[in-house]
């Protein structure tokens, strides 16, 4: 059993939370993109109104276990202290004195922020004296960092064994398990994927795991050509992964040993070259001329797609359709962003998951028409994988 937050007064208690707030930051240290510090408000926003104190951590990119400046989650502090009515306290180290002044110093209804964990090498190599040291700063544990949750961090796995029964999940990390939770364990059907991006590589295990649950897969992206290889059409200079090409055979099989519909785009956007000023057309997926590069699903393909996701009842999306970046080679994208907006418009359930296409719902202004954007782009995968999450497992009690 995991333990939810809501379940639990937090009055009078120092409440350790493990965020994400890997943000990006510019070179003037403002902050790009505040998704994953505003999608943590509602668990720090009820520890605050309970009456504890909640002492947050996080990393912020890959310091690689060194202080490194350019990686301090000071802005971070200050931005939630100009977001948030309350006094933020920062501490300049995540352990030690640093971070025992400012919890020590931090009264009830105020924030402490600690340095970022991954300033200590011993927050990715699970130390325990190190977890030890961040679970001695308060009484309590709560997770809320989905984002890291595939990793068994100190802060994220290691620290949660000094807590006895004091842990518990917070709510974008319950919110992420439900709909990623329910999609894969009871889907109402008909259950869409869509999975685009570069390679087929990364995504094997995904498409696998989508092949027992799904009644329909849609493909776009780079991964398409492989794909079309594997039928044997002529693919000209687009993105192949040679020594994926017996794989996608072997995938195609499989769709149709389970009945599952694995559709490859019908008809593709090709440009002469890799830009957006670039010539280009449609033309049928086996016509791609020798020279030209398959940039985005085209119009047919587009409308299909558009279609089956408009009666779908579950829908699961990662991975963009094509060149998003570009705008002429961004309307495949679009088209599936607008068929999700429709099917949740009619009651499905849609979730968007992963890296690049959280980023093309964000560009393309569709993130509230969805039901779910995970903020977790590896831990969205490995969950859809059935893999097991340790920082979830480690909240079992
Ligand atoms: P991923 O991280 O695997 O989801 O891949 C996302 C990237 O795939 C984006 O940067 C897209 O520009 C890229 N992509 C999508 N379609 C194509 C394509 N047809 N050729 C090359 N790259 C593509």
């Amino acid at each position: 059993m995991i333990k939810s937050i809501n379940d639990y007064s937090f009055s009078g208690k120092k409440v350790l939370v493990r965020v994400d707030f890997n943000v990006p930051i510019d070179e003037n240290l403002k902050i790009t993109d505040d998704t994953r510090i505003i999608s943590s408000l509602p668990t720090i926003e009820k520890i605050l109104k309970d009456g504890g104190i909640p002492v947050l951590c996080s990393h912020l990119g890959r310091p690689k276990g060194k202080v490194n400046s350019k990686y301090s989650l000071k802005p971070v502090a200050d931005y939630l202290a100009s977001i948030l009515n309350f006094t933020v306290h920062f501490a300049e180290d995540c352990i030690g004195e640093p971070a025992e002044d400012a919890v020590a110093k931090a009264k009830l209804g105020e924030i402490v922020l600690l340095e970022n964990l991954r300033f200590h090498p011993e927050e990715e190599g699970n130390v325990k004296e190190f977890s030890e040291s961040l679970a001695s700063l308060t009484d309590v544990y709560v997770n809320d960092a989905f984002g890291s949750a595939h990793r068994a961090h100190a802060s994220t796995e290691g620290v949660t064994k000094f807590f006895g029964e004091n842990k518990f999940a917070g709510f974008l990390l319950l919110k992420e398990l439900k709909y990623l939770g329910s999609a894969m364990e009871n889907p109402q059907n008909p259950f869409v994927s869509i999975i685009g991006g570069a390679k087929i590589s990364g995504k094997i295990d995904v498409i696998r795991k989508l092949l027992e649950k799904c009644d329909s897969i849609l493909i776009g992206g780079g991964m398409t050509f492989t794909f079309l290889k594997a039928k044997g059409y002529n693919i000209g200079n687009s993105l192949l992964e040679e020594d994926r090409i017996n794989l996608a055979k072997e995938l195609l099989e499989e769709a149709k040993e389970r009945k599952v519909n694995l559709i490859l785009p019908s008809d593709i956007i090709i440009a002469k070259e890799f830009n957006n000023n670039s010539e280009y057309k449609i033309v049928p997926s086996d016509k791609i001329p020798d020279g030209w590069i398959g940039m985005d699903i085209g119009i047919a393909a587009q409308n299909e797609y558009f279609n089956i996701i408009n009666n779908a009842k579950t829908v699961f999306w990662n991975g963009p359709m094509g060149v998003f970046e570009m705008t002429n080679f961004a309307n495949g994208t679009l088209s599936i962003a607008k068929g999700m907006k429709e099917s949740t418009g009619k009651g499905a359930v849609t979730i968007v998951g992963g890296g690049d296409s959280v980023a093309a719902i964000n560009q393309l202004g569709f993130s509230k028409d969805v039901s779910h954007v995970s903020t977790g782009g590896g831990a969205s995968l490995e969950f859809i994988e059935g893999k097991v999450l340790p920082g979830v497992k480690a909240l079992e009690i």
